[in-house]
């Protein structure tokens, strides 16, 4: 046996089996027409109370695989049930998304993220992929797995074959998101059944982000279903990333608004007679850059000494890694250090920021329950009233005294011209924050939405007036 080996790394290269021939035997114990029903408990992010709080969805899903097609039929329970359909073939990708009647424009990234996610079903489609790619597959050195991985514009996908069954334990795909950076999925093939003719794994987990995103149990299904596409049907191109467009509005001389039109928000400038408090940055680096630029051409002596977020969603602290590459202090509550600390630190070498080129110690002032800023003549009291909010638990409110003026982000539901529908817990949230810090409030002003039919602007005797009803 040890002869065997010694003969067997010795050989040159070229007599080795090659990754084509490595995957395309991993493949054929994988049967190409089949269907399986699966039950699958997925974890998922969302904008809720707490940062890294998910929710749990269960579906059922059938998938049916022929040689050269993928349908998904896909059921999860969210209060009511709502379906989905999908189709995959080598040139074409169709996605009726769950609740829709109708498909939905897509692109060949999607097609490509499509076989990314298919690994929660299967690993055909990854290996099938890096077949269709095998000029560009790299391999590395492992002494218990062939380890084949291929990078593309995206992200990266790679796959671990066990060298002892030739099947796939590991599936790692990243992509990147403007907001974590490089996320690496990571699906764990268990348990296989391999007494038949062909193999599957009973089980197939996968963890994003540190977090169990899904746990599919796998059994065996009819494949009778069909999708029909409609006739002539193309796939849509690429959608071009639109620069935000950012719009300049004075609320008092020394509170400034900016508009940002695509993310239909706004974003709140306190000016301080030698520096800027700056509340809010949405979504991304890219966003954060382009409010730190206009702010610079609007103030040029006035440095972003501080920024501030109201909750932890990505709507209002998405662009804080521009902010902390800024040199910008970052106020926040004690309970948001370690998220940021996190945000902070994640890669985003596959669209790489300034703070990824170049990472900066984060300046922060953690606060409790309250904190003041002020300058001779203006001051912006911070206020946490956090599960108050019927909303998240970090929630603040920002209350300027000479203005009698509330900011918060999304907490005002009020539709516009119709005062008589009452409270929505959420608004009543806002009020209760009022009261119970003692705030003279004349106007409360609303970060997003904006151009929706929710007001935007509230008197306080509005508030007073629906919150007796
Ligand atoms: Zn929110």
């Amino acid at each position: 046996m040890l002869l065997l080996i010694l003969i067997y790394t010795l050989l040159p290269s070229t007599l080795l089996p090659s990754p084509e021939h490595l995957l395309e035997q991993s493949l054929s114990q994988y049967s190409k027409n089949i269907s399986f029903n699966y039950r699958i408990i997925e974890n998922k992010l969302g904008h809720y109370s707490k940062a890294w709080q998910t929710k749990e969805f269960i579906h059922s899903t059938k998938v049916n695989f022929s040689e050269n097609k993928v349908l998904v039929f896909d059921e999860v329970k969210d209060g009511k049930v709502y379906k989905s359909q999908e189709y995959f073939d080598d040139d074409l990708y169709y996605k009726i998304p769950h609740g829709k009647e109708k498909h939905v424009s897509v692109s060949e990234k999607d097609r490509i993220e499509f076989i990314k996610h298919s690994s929660i079903y299967s690993p055909v489609l990854v290996l099938k992929y890096l077949l269709k790619n095998k000029k560009q597959i790299k391999k590395r050195a492992d002494d218990s797995y062939h380890v084949f991985y291929l990078n593309h514009n995206n992200g990266r996908i790679s796959v671990k074959i066990d060298k002892r069954t030739n099947l796939v334990k590991y599936i790692y795909c990243t992509s990147y998101d403007s907001f974590y950076g490089n996320v690496r999925a990571k699906t764990i093939y268990h348990d296989y059944n391999i007494a038949s003719d062909f193999c599957f794994p009973r089980k197939i987990t996968q963890e994003k982000l540190g977090i169990k995103t899904f746990e599919s149990l796998v059994s065996l299904g009819e494949g009778s279903a069909k999708i029909k596409l409609p006739f002539n049907y193309k796939m849509g191109g690429e959608t071009e990333k639109i620069k935000e467009e950012i719009k300049y509005k004075k609320y008092s001389k020394n509170i400034h608004f900016l508009i940002l039109v695509n993310s239909d928000s706004r974003v709140l400038i306190a000016e301080f007679d030698k520096h800027l408090l700056l509340i809010g940055a949405p979504h991304n680096s890219e966003i954060g850059e382009q409010i730190i630029q206009k702010c610079n051409d609007l103030f040029p002596k006035k440095p972003i000494k501080y920024f501030s977020f109201g909750h932890h969603h990505p709507h209002y602290l998405g662009g804080v890694r521009s902010l902390i590459y800024n040199g910008t202090e970052i106020i926040t509550l004690g309970q948001n250090k370690k998220y940021i600390e996190q945000i902070a630190s994640f890669s985003h070498s596959l669209n790489p920021d300034r703070l990824h080129k170049s990472p900066k110690e984060i300046k922060f002032i953690v606060f409790k329950d309250s904190l003041r800023i002020s300058d001779d003549e203006f001051t912006c009291g911070i206020y946490k009233i956090g599960d108050l909010s019927n909303h998240t638990s970090d929630y603040l409110i920002y209350y300027f005294p000479n203005e009698k003026m509330l900011f918060q982000e999304d907490g005002l539901w009020i539709r516009k011209g119709i005062g008589d529908l009452g409270i929505n817990p959420r608004t009543r949230g806002i009020y209760d924050g009022i009261k119970k810090w003692y705030l003279d409030v004349g106007e409360i002003t609303q970060a997003w939405p904006l151009s929706s039919h929710f007001k935007t602007e509230l008197k306080m005797d509005e508030l007073e007036a629906l919150n007796k009803k």
